[in-house]
């Protein structure tokens, strides 16, 4: 029971095609951000909008720099 516990923990912690992302949209990088409050957003003078990882994956977005 306790092992089936963490790996849900696991699973829950490891970003999937599902988990909700960060863009800086209008931004010149193409990045998206795990978190909203990361440091590269944060420089954002945009508008800052949620999507899915897989859907920031298909439009070319990868990991920001701070997050890797
Ligand atoms: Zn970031």
């Amino acid at each position: 029971m306790k092992t089936f516990l963490l790996l849900l923990l696991l699973f829950i912690n490891t970003p999937g095609p599902s988990t909700t992302v960060y863009i800086c949209k209008g931004a010149k990088g193409k990045r998206y951000h795990l978190r909203a409050d990361c440091r590269g957003l944060s420089n954002c003078q945009h508008k800052i909008v949620k999507m899915t990882l897989e859907d920031a994956q298909k439009n070319g977005f990868t990991l920001c720099g701070w997050e890797k």
